[in-house]
C-alpha cells in the first residue's frame, strides 16, 4: 500500500540528465558541452590525470595475486612469488 502524496503522482518529463565536469563539478545537459569545457579550461590537468592513470596502470602489472603487494619491475614480483611458495612449502612439510 503506498500512498506518498500529491507529488508522488506527478510524472517527470524532464530529461534530467546531467553531465559534470570531473575537474572543477560544474554542470551541463550535453556531454559535447563538457568535453569541450574540459579541453578547454582543464587540459593541462587532462594531460597530468593521463599521465598518473599510466603510471597507476603501469604498477598495476606487478602486482602479487597472493597478498596484493605491487613491484616496479616484473623480475622482483617474480622473486617475491617464488618466496610465496617457499612459505606454502614449509607449511606443507611442517
Ligand atoms: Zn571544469
Ligand atoms: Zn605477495
Amino acid at each position: 500500500m503506498v500512498n506518498e502524496g500529491e507529488e508522488a503522482r506527478v510524472p517527470i518529463f524532464r530529461d534530467i540528465r546531467r553531465y559534470y565536469c570531473e575537474y572543477c563539478g560544474i554542470c551541463r545537459s550535453k556531454k559535447t558541452l563538457i568535453d569541450r569545457h574540459i579541453l578547454t579550461e582543464h587540459e593541462e590537468e587532462m594531460k597530468e590525470k593521463e599521465r598518473n592513470e599510466e603510471k597507476e596502470s603501469g604498477k598495476k602489472l606487478n602486482i602479487c595475486d597472493e597478498c596484493g603487494a605491487n613491484f616496479q619491475k616484473p623480475a622482483h614480483l617474480k622473486q617475491h612469488m617464488q618466496s610465496h611458495s617457499i612459505e606454502m612449502e614449509i607449511y606443507y612439510w611442517a
